[in-house]
């Protein structure tokens, strides 16, 4: 029997390291849907799309192809063919991407392509560990195990400094403004009309921020071989 594993919380709590690491070490698939929301994000900053304007965005939600590679130690993107896993993380994208996927017809769009993936691996696969904000509410509420995992807003912050500055050319990072940001960015994805950044009622929650990498990957591993 395969299994699927709902993973949600704001950034900055270990999210996408917990989820591919849980998904390499049980064979699982394993699905970045913040990915694809900056996939479709990134595609339209670069095709001429007022990201500011919902209408332009929702006329715009059925365009581009976004195709998703789910294995965990080499997880790949596309839009429209284009590699799109380097542009994606730019300080562009991240800034429009809050807004782009509050737009319902985006968001129709997206989870009708995770729910595919989510059933292409349950049929074919051991199952998938499938990362985002709305997995367990929304788009996969029979998941077989949902967990929201949450971090204090310096642990987060900190964290998310720290990949920045793990990566080259980012000398200098503004802590105090990478912590403002992310907080506006779980602020605007918690408070959208359309499937809001939420804790399912029958989730897990883990509170990450005592802990190690390691620890919350055990713990996820444990709940999931339960
Ligand atoms: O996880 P990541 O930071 O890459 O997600 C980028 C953005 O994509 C989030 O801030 C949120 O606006 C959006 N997102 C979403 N629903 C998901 C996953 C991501 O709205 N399931």
């Amino acid at each position: 029997a395969s299994v699927v594993v709902a993973i949600d919380g704001p950034s900055g709590t270990g999210k996408s390291s917990t989820s591919k690491a849980v998904a390499a070490k049980l064979g699982l698939s394993y699905l970045d849907t913040g990915a694809q929301y900056r996939a479709i994000t990134w595609w339209m900053l670069t095709n001429g799309v007022d990201v500011d304007d919902a209408g332009a965005v929702a006329a715009a939600s059925g365009k581009p192809v976004i195709v998703s590679g789910t294995d965990p130690s080499a997880p790949t993107i596309t839009a429209d063919g284009a590699d799109a896993s380097g542009p994606i993380r730019t300080p562009e994208v991240t800034a429009a991407v809050s807004a782009v996927s509050a737009v319902p017809e985006v968001r129709a769009a997206i989870t009708a392509l995770q729910r595919d993936i989510a059933a292409e691996a349950a049929r074919t696969t051991a199952g998938i560990v499938v990362e985002g904000r709305d997995i367990g509410t929304t788009v996969l509420p029979d998941a077989d195990l949902k967990i929201f995992l949450t971090a204090s807003p310096e642990a987060r912050a900190a964290r998310r400094g720290g990949e920045l500055k793990a990566r080259p050319g980012d000398a200098g990072v503004d802590l105090e403004a990478t912590r403002e940001a992310l907080l506006r960015r779980d602020a605007a994805d918690s408070s959208r009309k359309t499937s809001p950044l939420a804790k399912a009622g029958d989730a897990v929650e883990v509170d990450t921020t005592d802990l190690t990498l390691e620890q919350v990957i055990e713990c996820v591993v444990t709940l999931i071989e339960d």
